[in-house]
């Protein structure tokens, strides 16, 4: 793993050779805010260098960008080509195929910094790591891998289509299905919410292929974007996460052969549902990353604004606010953290990563939140960038199983425990 890793490391260093603080008067869009919390002591020495590189890139590489990709509801294209150059679309996928050849929690990590800078990139990040390349490296055949794992390691983003009007939280009623003909499967339906849909080039797609089954007749197929009859939709003009793209998606007699099914006919239930659950803990990271990127904002201002003669940070009233808020993100790091681990080390983690969603979904929201109070009426304008983080961080509580799901989830493991 350590050389791959070097490679890594030696893309990113390369890169960065300017320095990354600006340093304007009250951290204005596209400054940088002070560095944020010293490194955690269970930090690897890989993993802290990999948190310092990642940060120094956002900073550099895609903080410029932030407000004019929200303003205008796109990603920079070159932002998402710096992502595959730094190796962060394939952090887990084998050197072999192309890949960075790192851990599970170091993705994690990654998705963090990301979402401290832009939220909407790190979702980009998550998605690709977390859920489409984990289950081509799990599933896959060996000439599935070959033609997707380099591509998704350097050029092509890929969705993930689980979601329908009619099935969300339900997901399992979806209704698409997947008619097999001859040696083909002829996929008819529809998919909403479909994240970076844009511009990815190819499609992992939950569809039925034995309705008599129930649930049990869905399957996962690989659907690439040129395929006649998928035709994408327009992109969701939402509140906030506005530079990720979201579509609905059309399958009219999408005809793929039987090289296209994902891992076993029929298991595709199975699939979504354990990606997912290692998904929530991606999702927790993004949550606290965006959290803690807008606290880094907030805080420097506090301690320059000036009030009844005294910085504002100095009122009692104030660091009791902002200590609260400080503990709760430092306990929904740990938590995000003890989940990727025990994911990591194999071991059972699934309360601990619907734990780690909900909570850090609800610190995200807290902070910011409170961080808009703190700033007074400029954290409520535009030309700072702690509103789009309140804008941001409302999808915590939705995507990859809204806040309820994750509480009945829970509920059901602590059902068991006290059996
Ligand atoms: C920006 C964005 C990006 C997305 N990206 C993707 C993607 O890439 N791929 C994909 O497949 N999907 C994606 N989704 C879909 C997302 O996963 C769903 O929106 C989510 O699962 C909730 O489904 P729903 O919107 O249909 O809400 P519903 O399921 O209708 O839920 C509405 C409310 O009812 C509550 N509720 C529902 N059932 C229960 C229950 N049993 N007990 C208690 N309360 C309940 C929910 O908690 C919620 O508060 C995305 C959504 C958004 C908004």
């Amino acid at each position: 793993m350590a050389a791959p890793l070097l490679r890594f490391f030696g893309k990113v260093s390369r890169q960065l050779t300017q320095p990354w603080c600006s340093c304007r008067p009250f951290l204005r869009h596209g400054s940088s805010p002070a560095a944020g919390f010293p490194p955690l002591q269970t930090y690897s020495e890989e993993e802290d260098m990999m948190r310092e590189a990642v940060r120094k890139y956002a900073q550099e590489r895609i903080a410029p960008f932030v407000s004019q990709m929200d303003e205008n509801s796109t990603m920079d294209p070159e932002v998402i080509r710096s992502l595959f150059e730094q190796g962060l679309m394939g952090i887990e996928i084998n050197p072999k195929y192309g890949g960075t050849g790192s851990s599970f929690f170091s993705s994690i990590l990654v998705i963090e910094e990301l979402a401290k800078v832009d939220p909407s990139i790190s979702v980009l990040c998550d998605i690709q790591n977390t859920l489409i390349n984990t289950l081509m490296v799990k599933l896959g055949t060996e000439e599935q891998k070959e033609k997707y794992l380099p591509r998704l390691a350097s050029d092509m983003v890929g969705s993930f289509c689980l979601s329908e009007a009619g099935s969300g939280s339900d997901a399992f009623s979806l209704k698409t299905r997947a008619e097999k003909r001859g040696g083909q499967y002829v996929i008819n339906g529809s998919k909403m919410w479909i994240s970076n849909a844009e511009y990815a080039g190819v499609f992992l797609v939950m569809a039925n292929a034995d309705p008599s089954a129930g649930y049990r007749g869905i399957t996962c197929f690989i659907v690439d974007r040129d395929t006649e009859g998928l035709h994408i939709g327009k992109n969701e003009n939402k509140l906030g996460l506005r530079a990720s793209s979201t579509c609905s998606l059309v399958f009219d007699n999408v005809t793929v052969g039987e090289k296209s099914v994902l891992g076993e006919v029929g298991q595709g239930y199975k699939y979504a549902i354990g990606m997912l659950n290692e998904g929530r803990i991606g999702i927790a990271a993004q949550m606290l990353g965006l959290a803690q990127g807008c606290f880094d904002h907030t805080v420097p201002y506090t301690k320059q604004r000036v009030q009844f003669g005294k910085r504002i940070f100095d009122f009692q009233a104030m660091q009791h606010q902002i200590s609260h808020v400080a503990t709760q993100l430092e306990a929904a790091r740990l938590l995000t953290y003890n989940a990727a681990r025990l994911r990591e080390a194999g071991r059972p983690f699934i309360k601990e990563a619907c734990m780690a969603k909900y909570f850090s979904s609800e610190v995200a929201t807290l902070t910011t939140s409170k961080c808009i109070e703190w700033m007074g009426g400029v954290g409520f304008t535009k030309d700072y960038p702690i509103e789009k983080y309140y804008r941001d961080c409302k999808i915590g509580t939705i995507y990859e199983g809204t806040t309820n799901i994750q509480l009945s989830t829970i509920a059901k493991y602590i059902g068991q425990e006290y059996d």
